[in-house]
């Protein structure tokens, strides 16, 4: 196989919001090293969004937790020799996969104490920065003239996570530079233009990451009052709440029905998202949705900040902030203050706000 024909391989197994925090390196994987194909892989279900925007040429979806399916795939990324293998993911088991790996030119991942064996080039990850732009920075160990672009476009420019505890809008800071943005536009689709609703994001895997039911609520009946069409939206798991809500409220709710890619196209012909810290907030950035995020006990110092300028943070400042790096089942002092503190009218003055100048 020629170097010009060997694929490369980009191993992003995290939950669906960290892959699409993933978007900015593949976009630059695909113009620094436009030669050879990109793989991804990903778990199941979640890589056609990836194809269908040309962002890569190839899926290696795998179920982790089912040994047999693992080992079918393992085998089969063996058997290929690779040019180059980027693994932001920094599970130790995906070092291992890694090392498993033929590789070519280099294989560039985070650098760990324990993880020196598996990769030609590590990288000190650099935690000041928003998570889109962590992942992103593998490049600087591979290429001298990304490294150069990143220096004097990202380097002290401003990007710096904050740790502000206060209501936030990102139009404040500076703008996301195209290249290092999560936008991806799909090559075979035409945007649907029409009713151009908000969508209402309830869900959170974590209990404690999640605005209140009765907020969300009232905030859906105000918008419909004012003539706004609202659909809420979420995984199949968050259906039943989106059901209970959207029943309320006289709207209507496609949670469960839509798959990752769906999700993202639908966006695109929204008007805003309101969404708690999750992974609908990230598929907003790439649909280039304006978005209202609801943060409570996470906080914007740990790097996942809605990626795109058109972003306000809603959030109280609370000594108990942050009370767990993802969110936890339970409020350990029992009030969630984070959340109940956070009223629907003073969202829905951020949601004009935003929408006035979309
Ligand atoms: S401890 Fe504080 S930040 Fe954590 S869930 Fe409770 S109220 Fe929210």
């Amino acid at each position: 196989l020629s170097e010009e024909n060997r694929a490369q391989l980009v191993i992003q197994t995290a939950f669906p919001g960290d892959l699409l925090l993933s978007i900015p390196l593949l976009k630059q994987i695909r113009i620094l090293y436009p030669k050879n194909p990109i793989v991804l892989v990903c778990r199941p279900g979640l890589g056609e969004f990836f194809l269908t925007a040309g962002l890569v040429d190839e899926l290696a979806e795998m179920n982790k937790r089912n040994k047999a399916e693992f080992k079918a795939e393992m085998t089969k990324l063996k058997k290929r020799q690779w040019a180059r293998i980027f693994c932001p993911h920094q599970s130790f088991r995906s070092a291992l996969m890694v090392r498993s790996l033929k590789v070519h030119e280099f294989s560039v991942g985070f650098a760990h104490w324990w993880n020196f064996f598996a990769f030609s080039k590590r990288m000190k990850k650099p935690l000041e920065l928003p998570d889109a732009l962590r992942q992103l920075s593998l490049l600087c160990r591979t290429n001298a003239s990304f490294k150069k672009k990143w220096e004097s476009e990202i380097v002290n420019r401003g990007f710096e996570n904050t740790d502000s505890q206060r209501d936030f809008n990102y139009a404040q800071t500076p703008t996301i530079p195209d290249w290092a943005s999560m936008r991806a536009a799909r090559k075979d689709l035409e945007v649907v233009s029409g009713g151009r609703p908000i969508f209402i994001a309830p869900g959170s895997v974590w209990p404690t990451k999640r605005w209140t039911e009765e907020g969300f609520a009232e905030l859906a009946k105000t918008l419909v009052k004012k003539g706004h069409q609202v659909v809420f939206v979420g995984s199949a798991g968050e259906s039943a709440i989106c059901e209970r809500l959207a029943t309320q409220s006289g709207t209507v709710s496609v949670a469960g029905k839509t798959t990752l890619a769906g999700l993202i196209d639908l966006f695109r012909s929204g008007q805003a998202l309101v969404a708690n810290d999750s992974g609908a907030m990230h598929a907003a950035s790439v649909a280039g949705l304006p978005c209202v995020a609801v943060f409570g006990p996470t906080v914007l110092k740990f790097g996942f900040r809605p990626w795109q300028n058109q972003a306000v943070v809603a959030q109280v400042e609370l000594a108990c902030r942050p009370c767990a790096t993802h969110g936890g089942q339970r409020c350990p002092i029992k009030t969630h203050a984070c959340m109940t503190a956070v009223q629907a009218n003073h969202l829905e003055k951020l949601l004009m706000g935003l929408i006035s100048k979309s």
